[in-house]
């Protein structure tokens, strides 16, 4: 299967592709992570993204379309992905579909999550996130057994920079300004699926698994 999770930050889309992945045996492909990891090794290219991150800012396309279709090259995907955060912009959805395509690999399926704002900042600035491992809590939904430590790997629980209240406003508008229109691009090539990213985590797994059996991926 080869599906696009496209939604403002905070719809859930982590959340649903780490479940996915796992039950599916798809490959995560997470920009976000991905960026994340390259920030803790502190080096030049590391420095430069924790920078855009920290302001909320999108890193520019031809870097973060040489991360993924770099990624995408590897053996190991096997024709089976989630992409989750990617794409965020028009030219990346174009490269994007330049590159599947001449690798005989269309996406199949873009869900849409769609998410009420007050429901955005509410999660976002609840999350917790692990230091070590990238576990996700959340302050209400999803509560730590312990304070602030990790329940897999007892590591500290962090509020990321970038889900701060400020730049969580600033990523919603950027998200207004340049992913949004992704929506429209992908209904009109018949991909797109709208789903409702307002819904309790399990919910919405449900209705995906339902939504994948009726487009016979299941
Ligand atoms: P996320 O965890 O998906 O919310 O991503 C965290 C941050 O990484 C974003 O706020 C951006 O700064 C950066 N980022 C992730 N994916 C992309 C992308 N496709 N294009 C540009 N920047 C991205």
């Amino acid at each position: 299967m080869r599906l696009v999770l496209l939604g403002p930050p905070g719809a859930g889309k982590g959340t649903q592709a780490k479940v996915l992945s796992h039950n599916l045996n798809l490959v995560h492909l997470s920009t976000g992570d991905m960026f994340r990891e390259a920030v803790k090794k502190n080096d030049k290219l590391g420095l430069m993204l924790a920078e855009y991150m920290r302001k909320g800012q999108l890193v520019p396309d031809e870097m973060v379309n040489q991360i993924v279709l770099n990624r995408l090259e590897d053996k190991s995907i096997q024709n089976s992905f989630i992409l989750d955060g990617y794409p965020r912009t028009k030219p990346q959805a174009i490269t994007l579909g330049e590159f599947l395509k001449s690798h005989n690999m269309p996406l199949e399926l873009v869900i849409y999550m769609e998410t009420s704002e007050e429901i955005i900042i509410k999660r976002l600035t609840g999350r917790r996130v692990c230091k070590d491992c990238a576990a996700i809590f959340h302050i209400n939904n999803m509560p730590p057994k312990k304070n602030g430590i990790c329940d897999n790997c007892n590591g500290n629980l962090i509020l990321r920079d970038d889900d701060k209240k400020e730049t969580v406003l600033k990523r919603i508008e950027i998200y207004k300004q340049q992913t949004a229109e992704l929506i429209e691009y992908y209904k009109r090539q018949g991909l797109l699926h709208t789903v409702p990213g307002d819904f309790q985590a399990k919910e919405l797994y449900n209705i995906l698994c339902d939504l994948f059996k009726k487009q016979g991926l299941l």
